[in-house]
């Protein structure tokens, strides 16, 4: 069931998005060669704390940190440890806090120091495919325009879209219905309603779409060890369109 929200609550989400937002903004300037993966999410930890905040991945079905960081082939859901980040990386920076009961939920993928060519432009890419598919964020479209958006921007560019892993809704849960794929034909799945708030996150593959799980249960990779990047908003449909609840210029 598709929870639409009163105004009063879509800036409660907001309200927890902007902390979330606001610590990746932080953390953005944290990434260089040297760093380690734990004290980015320390870091991400403290700011969300500091702003009477909870870090919501920290305990989510076991998942042992705030912050998942995913270098190069990972796709998401990689854990902050002793590794330290390295000229060339490219770092996917996901992040979720609660404040007072609502949820916000966004991510970024970034440089480490100079990367290459194909490493910047799959990172482009995936933040256009997300802007894509907020622009389909209107009353009366149907939720798999977003979806088709999403991937035809991406596969356009000559990458392809995760398929095994996929947006959601989020509000008072961090993850509700509907979920929200990166992938369909245009015109199908339910109509978009004002109220509705949808964490659209392309997970982008510069070779291809397969992927698989580590050892460790919580880290997806490539299947074919190629680069992958992710950017997520949530997002609310709104009268006057799309509302980017953890937008931030240059996020
Ligand atoms: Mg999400």
């Amino acid at each position: 069931m598709i929870i639409l929200k009163s105004p009063e609550e879509i800036e409660k989400i907001r309200a927890a998005n902007r902390i979330v937002a606001l610590a990746l903004e932080s953390l953005k300037e944290m990434v260089k060669p040297g760093i380690t993966t734990a004290e980015l999410d320390r870091a991400a930890e403290e700011f969300i704390v500091s702003r009477g905040a909870r870090p919501s991945f920290k305990g989510y079905r076991g998942f042992p940190a705030s912050l998942c960081i995913s270098l190069n082939e990972e796709v998401v859901h990689g854990i902050p440890g002793r590794r330290r980040l390295r000229e060339g990386d490219i770092a996917s920076l996901d992040l979720g806090a609660e404040l007072d009961g609502y949820y916000g939920d966004a991510a970024i993928t970034v440089p480490v120091g100079r990367v290459s060519a194909e490493a910047t432009r799959l990172m482009e890419v995936t933040r256009e495919s997300l802007y894509k598919g907020i622009e389909k964020m209107r009353e009366g479209n149907r939720l798999s325009d977003v979806s088709h958006a999403v991937q035809s921007h991406a596969e356009g560019a000559g990458f392809s879209v995760v398929t095994d892993f996929v947006g959601h809704g989020v509000g008072s849960s961090p993850h509700e219905d509907p979920q929200v794929p990166n992938y369909g034909s245009p015109g199908q799945g339910p109509v978009l309603k004002r109220g509705m708030v949808l964490a659209i996150e392309p997970m982008i593959n510069a070779g291809g779409s397969d992927v698989r799980v580590l050892d460790d249960d919580w880290t997806v990779v490539t299947s074919d060890g190629s680069l992958s990047a992710h950017f997520e908003h949530s997002v609310a449909v709104t009268a006057g369109g799309p509302d980017v609840l953890s937008g931030l210029p240059g996020l």
